[in-house]
């Protein structure tokens, strides 16, 4: 057979492992994160003028000649200097003789981080000088020749991972922050993890890697998208929210397994864990299943994962969205702590507490409660007010404290109104302890639910901010949250259905029937993957049955079918049952790596307001160069003063 033995060749030879000879040495944080993710050090120094790398030198080197290149990172008596390059740091002698006098000239005139070039001999530090410390700190270098590459002006900050330093700051010089320990390490892991994902992806499971364009037209329901205009007059481009169109066309087009480092946009501001440019890794795989997607996730993340963290356990637990709501509030739980919401309402199906009773009187009216461990030692009388305000001015809810003291009295103005059954029930339900606080609110379910989901984190952060430790920082709590439903209520509108995935996602199978009857009850065969209560990925089984496709987007989502015609028209050309997922690659390092926000995981992010500050972009266009375009652009001090004539 012609065609399996082609692709059998190709795939061995782009999978045959690459043998290198070269003996791994470890020391530095980068050394050991190569040994973590790839067991095996490539060569730093090949096809370069220098023949090591300043972190790799060991007293293995000892009577090597060598010749390295780097930033001066700091010169002491003009005596020694440490020289710096992405491997580490090594200690340069700085010769005294009068024979050396113009390498002693360049090395103690140069401003530090300028770049020089040094060549010498790897000699031990005399004894008593090792700094136990520094990685390289058992030796130095006897410097023969130094050449100066290239001076440093005066720099708008030191590059010192300790020196604080404004974000702005950063992003303005972030070829100088990109210098930082910290940023090295966050690029270099992301790309190691990218790495793996490839391998495992491509080499041991056959998917192929292919772009797909990034100027495209519209896709209907979903994120804002970024508009790029042509030279036909009135016509725009979209640059695409996701590849979610071209992964189901690469399935019709038989490709069978898809996956891309894919770039994608969304016109939506930033966020700390947001960019309008992100990236994702994109999958579709034919003839596939919920849990053929979950179990590749899975496989995906414990292969890539970097061996300096605790090793990922899989399978991930599952959670449905009805219960994820009903426990933690939200879509996307943090299922490192406790304090799960507890219904109550049966507790006070009697009770003389005015809004409870109102609650409890109306058809889907819930009483329901959180327990913060030891909030009676913790949270501070300011603190319950501004929950309480908070509960007030974002849910229009009331929320009631109830304290419990060290010998269980009652701590609390509504003390007199709970009786007695109602207090054993509640200490029962709610296994609170001495110190505890019960945080209760009442009303209809999702509203409730959502209200002590936040107060939940919120709590949290508090206790947190107060030395008690609930989330582990070297835990990684993965989950799977599934059966979400179909539709969602639109904001601006409830009464119109909007989709809660995107408008391909297929239906539960035993919920089509709904969707002529009862859309709004209908699951889907969505499935998130959350990590430490961050949605790190989405996905979904597809819809390949047109009709259906048609009858969703038309009838249901009151979508203009035009706009996707082509996709129905392939839908109708044998496409295979397929499904996909996407991760969030940003979030993922970021969760990884620890870092405060998704912008230290990017190389050249975009600020809060979606600037680029180091080029200042978004800039002005001259009229000139818009004129190709058909755009005229009306500022909106131009439009009031055309008012004014
Ligand atoms: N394209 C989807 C998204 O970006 C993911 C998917 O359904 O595969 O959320």
């Amino acid at each position: 057979m012609y065609f399996p033995s082609w692709l059998s060749q190709l795939y061995r030879g782009l999978s045959r492992p690459i043998r290198r000879t070269t003996q791994p040495i470890w020391g530095s944080l980068y050394r050991s994160l190569l040994q973590s993710s790839q067991r095996r050090i490539p060569e730093f120094s090949s096809f370069v003028v220098r023949t090591n790398t300043c972190g790799e030198l060991r007293s293995s080197h000892l009577g090597q000649e060598v010749t390295l290149c780097g930033w001066i990172q700091y010169r002491r008596q003009n005596t020694f200097l440490v020289l710096r390059d992405f491997d580490g740091l090594v200690q340069v002698i700085i010769p005294q003789d009068e024979s050396a006098a113009s390498v002693k000239k360049i090395l103690c005139e140069a401003p530090v981080e300028s770049v020089v070039q040094v060549s010498g001999t790897v000699i031990s530090r005399p004894a008593g000088q090792e700094n136990p410390k520094m990685p390289t700190g058992e030796i130095e270098i006897k410097v023969k020749t130094a050449e100066l590459l290239n001076a440093c002006k005066k720099l708008p900050f030191e590059i010192k991972d300790f020196v604080k330093k404004t974000e702005a700051l950063r992003l303005q010089y972030r070829y100088l922050d990109l210098r930082s320990f910290q940023m090295q390490y966050n690029l270099r892991l992301r790309s190691q993890m990218v790495m793996k994902m490839r391998e495992y992806l491509c080499n041991l499971h056959g998917f192929v890697d292919i772009e797909t364009p990034t100027l495209f037209k519209r896709t209907p329901g979903g994120a804002k998208e970024f508009l790029v205009p042509s030279r036909e007059p009135g016509k725009f481009y979209s640059l695409p929210q996701s590849p979610q169109q071209f992964k189901q066309l690469l399935m019709v087009g038989g490709l069978d397994r898809y996956f891309q480092v894919a770039r994608c946009y969304r016109d939506e501001g930033s966020r700390p864990d947001r960019q309008p440019e992100f990236t994702q890794i994109d999958i579709e795989m034919s003839f596939v299943d919920q849990t053929g997607i979950q179990s590749l996730i899975e496989g995906l993340l414990q292969y890539s994962w970097p061996n300096d963290k605790d090793p990922v356990v899989v399978p991930f637990p599952t959670m449905t969205f009805a219960e994820a709501l009903a426990t933690y509030g939200t879509d996307k739980p943090d299922t490192r702590f406790g304090m799960k919401i507890i219904d109550i309402s049966d507790v006070f199906r009697n009770t003389e507490i005015g809004f409870l009773q109102d609650a409890l009187s109306k058809p889907h009216g819930t009483v329901k409660a959180i327990c913060i461990p030891e909030g009676a030692k913790y949270l501070k009388r300011k603190d319950i007010e501004s929950i309480r305000k908070f509960a007030a001015d974002h849910f229009n809810q009331e929320i009631l404290p109830v304290f419990l003291n060290a010998n269980r009295n009652w701590n609390s103005p509504v003390a007199n109104f709970i009786m007695e059954s109602q207090r054993l029930e509640l200490i029962r339900l709610m296994e609170t302890q001495e110190e505890d606080v019960v945080l209760l609110t009442a009303g209809e379910h999702n509203k409730a639910c959502s209200l002590l989901g936040k107060l939940r984190l919120e709590c949290a952060d508090l206790l947190e901010t107060r030395g008690v430790v609930l989330r582990d920082p070297t835990l990684f709590s993965f989950l799977w949250v599934v059966d979400f439903p179909l539709f969602l209520p639109k904001e601006e509108n409830p009464r119109e259905l909007e989709s809660a995935h995107h408008p391909f996602t297929a239906p539960h199978p035993s919920d089509i029937h709904l969707l002529y009857t009862e859309p709004k009850k209908a699951r889907s065969q969505h499935y998130d993957l959350v990590l430490n209560g961050n949605e790190i990925g989405g996905g979904s089984i597809r819809i390949h049955n047109a009709e259906l496709q048609r009858y969703i987007l038309a009838t249901l989502l009151k979508e203009d079918v035009k706009m996707l015609s082509h996709l129905l028209q392939a839908l109708d050309y044998g496409a295979p049952p397929h499904g996909g997922i996407a991760l969030g690659l940003d979030r993922l390092i970021c969760l990884v790596t620890g870092s405060p926000s998704i912008r230290d995981v990017i190389a050249f992010p975009k600020s809060f307001r979606g600037h680029d500050l180091m080029s200042n972009t978004p800039d002005s266009v001259p009229p000139e160069e818009l004129k190709p375009y058909h755009i005229r652009v009306s500022k909106p001090t131009d439009s009031k003063a055309e008012r004014a004539h």
